[in-house]
């Protein structure tokens, strides 16, 4: 009976086990079958400039028009593609999509704003990552200043290796941005020594800013020192007209959030590009 019932234990674990690995096993597969059948498709969220209610870039992210499932968010297929290397494929499917359509933007007259693409870490650190670039720029015929690449502080912890990798993104005249700043492996070491553009104030400082001191000490001390450090600050997942005020009048120039526009279809941005968004609501904070 014991006997018995231990190989039933362990048959159970092992079908629990088969079970995750058949699952990641398949998606795995329908990520390889999504690229193929380019199911992918990238939407794009606005930069706004607090002072002028322009729109001053636009950040590119991955979204998977899944045959049964519908609209898939990255959350759920990037780290599974960054662990099975699919990442590298997808991932330069997405510089190329975004570098094409920013460029097909300024062809057909909107004003010439950078295209802002989140890199992975298998990504960043791939062999020959300036070469792919800027075949990707010539390809596409974008400007490399109109191209950003957003990359995390876990890709700066191997100090030597991304100050190599960034100086040759530099070289290319592309920009590169932290992304999520404040909530990786912060190391004021890495601000000093690294070719970097612009830094973003990662979400979690942000949605507290009005009920937490300790995150609008934070928030309003980031902003301070990238103007000494003459870097450029954008803050993440601004929602509140409170926090707009707020960043205002610490002098946050651009931010990005629902506030104005969640991340849209290709359609409703060059709508807000034409149109301009929220105009009332920021003229309101401006004053
Ligand atoms: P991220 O690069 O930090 O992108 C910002 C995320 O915050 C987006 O989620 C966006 O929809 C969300 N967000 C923006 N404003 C607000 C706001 O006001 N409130 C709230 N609650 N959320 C806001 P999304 O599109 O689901 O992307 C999640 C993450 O997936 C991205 O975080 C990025 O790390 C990753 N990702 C997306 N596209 C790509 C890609 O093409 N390549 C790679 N390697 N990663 C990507
Ligand atoms: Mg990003
Ligand atoms: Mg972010
Ligand atoms: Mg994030």
């Amino acid at each position: 009976r014991a006997k018995e019932k231990g190989r039933n234990d362990y048959q159970i674990f092992n079908t629990d086990m088969k079970s995750v690995s058949i699952n990641r096993l398949r998606l795995e597969n329908e990520l390889r079958r999504a690229l193929v059948n380019e199911e992918f498709e990238l939407f794009y969220q606005p930069q706004v400039d607090i002072g002028s209610a322009r729109i001053v870039g636009v950040e590119a992210l991955i979204r998977w028009r899944h045959p049964e499932k519908g609209l898939v968010m990255p959350n759920y297929f990037i780290p599974l593609a960054e662990e099975s290397g699919l990442i590298v494929p997808i991932g330069e499917w997405v510089l190329r999509a975004a570098c094409k359509q920013n460029k097909a933007w300024q062809s057909e007259g909107h004003p010439a704003i950078p295209i802002s693409v989140n890199l992975s870490v298998r990504q960043f650190f791939q062999h020959n990552l300036k070469g792919k670039i800027s075949h990707v720029l010539e390809q596409t015929g974008l400007d490399p200043q109109y191209l950003e690449l957003e990359i995390t502080e876990s890709m700066t912890m191997d100090v030597d290796h991304a100050i190599q990798s960034l100086l040759e993104l530099k070289e290319l005249g592309v920009n590169v941005s932290i992304d999520d700043f404040g909530t990786g492996y912060s190391s004021l070491y890495y601000l000093k020594k690294f070719p970097i553009d612009k830094l973003k104030i990662d979400r979690s400082f942000v949605r507290d800013i009005m009920v937490d001191p300790n995150d609008a000490a934070i928030v309003a001390t980031i902003i301070a020192m990238t103007h000494h450090l003459n870097l450029k600050v954008i803050a993440e997942g601004v929602e509140t007209e409170d926090q707009l005020q707020f960043l205002f009048q610490n002098r946050c120039n651009e931010v990005q959030g629902y506030w104005f526009s969640p991340p849209v279809a290709k359609d409703d941005l060059e709508h807000m590009l034409r149109n301009g968004i929220a105009a009332a609501s920021i003229a309101a904070s401006g004053e």
